[in-house]
C-alpha cells in the first residue's frame, strides 16, 4: 500500500489589499488550524495602537532593516508605502525543514518574489466584496490619516492586478466563510498527488 508521507512544511502566502480583514481572517485561521506557524515579519512602519513589538510585527529601523537585507538575511522584502516590510529567510527555512506549515502575509511584490523562490508555495489573495466596502472597511478601523487611506485604496486597486499571479482567490464576505475556505484550500493541497 502507498503511505503518505509528508516531509517539508508547505509555505502558504496570503494576501490582500490592506483594511480587507485578512489579520482577522488569519486570527480565525490560526485558532482553527493551531500547526500553523504565523511568520512574524520585519517593518520599518510605526507600530499602531494595540500592536506589540514581536507579535504582530517585529519593528525596526530603517538602518537595522537594510542592514538585514545587505546581509541576505530576508526571504524577501518590498516597500510599500514609503515603509520596508520583510521575512526572516532563516526562520522560514527552519519551519519550513521541520515539517511545519509557514504562514506568510504579505503584499504582492513579496508574494512575487516568493513564487520565484519557492514555486511550490501556496498563494491566496483576499479580496473584499467590493471597493466601497474596502473604503468603508479602512475608515472604520480609524488608525490612519485620510491621505493614508486613499493611498491604500489606490495601491489596492493596483495590487488587484496582481491577481493572476495566485492560486486561489477569496472573497472576505464573512470571516468565518473565508477561514473556512482557505482552510479547505489547505486541505486538499496537503492531498495533490503531484506538484504544480
Ligand atoms: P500593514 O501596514 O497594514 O500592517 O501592512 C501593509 C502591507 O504589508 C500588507 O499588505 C501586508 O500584507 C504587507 N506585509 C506585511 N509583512 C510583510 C512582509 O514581510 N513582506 C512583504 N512583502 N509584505 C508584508
Amino acid at each position: 500500500m502507498v503511505q503518505k508521507k509528508k516531509q517539508r512544511g508547505q509555505l502558504i502566502v496570503l494576501s490582500g489589499p490592506s483594511g480587507v480583514g485578512k489579520s482577522t481572517v488569519i486570527s480565525e485561521l490560526l485558532s482553527e488550524r493551531k500547526d500553523i506557524y504565523f511568520s512574524v515579519s520585519f517593518t520599518t512602519r510605526q507600530p499602531r495602537v494595540g500592536e506589540a513589538d514581536g507579535v504582530n510585527y517585529n519593528f525596526v529601523t530603517r538602518e537595522q532593516f537594510e542592514e538585514m537585507i545587505a546581509r541576505d538575511e530576508l526571504l524577501e522584502y518590498a516597500e510599500y508605502v514609503h515603509n520596508y516590510y520583510g521575512t526572516s529567510l532563516r526562520v522560514i527555512q527552519e519551519k519550513l525543514a521541520a515539517g511545519i506549515d509557514v504562514l506568510l502575509d504579505i503584499e504582492v511584490q513579496g508574494a512575487a518574489k516568493v513564487r520565484e523562490k519557492c514555486p511550490e508555495a501556496i498563494l491566496i489573495f483576499i479580496i473584499p466584496p467590493s471597493f466601497e466596502e474596502l473604503s468603508r472597511r479602512l475608515h472604520r478601523r480609524a488608525t490612519d490619516a485620510e491621505d493614508v487611506i486613499q493611498g491604500r485604496l489606490c495601491k489596492a486597486k493596483e495590487e488587484c492586478k496582481q491577481i493572476p499571479q495566485y492560486d486561489y482567490l477569496v472573497v472576505n464576505d464573512t470571516v468565518s466563510e473565508a477561514a473556512g475556505e482557505i482552510i479547505s484550500i489547505l486541505t486538499a493541497e496537503s492531498c495533490r498527488t503531484r506538484n504544480r
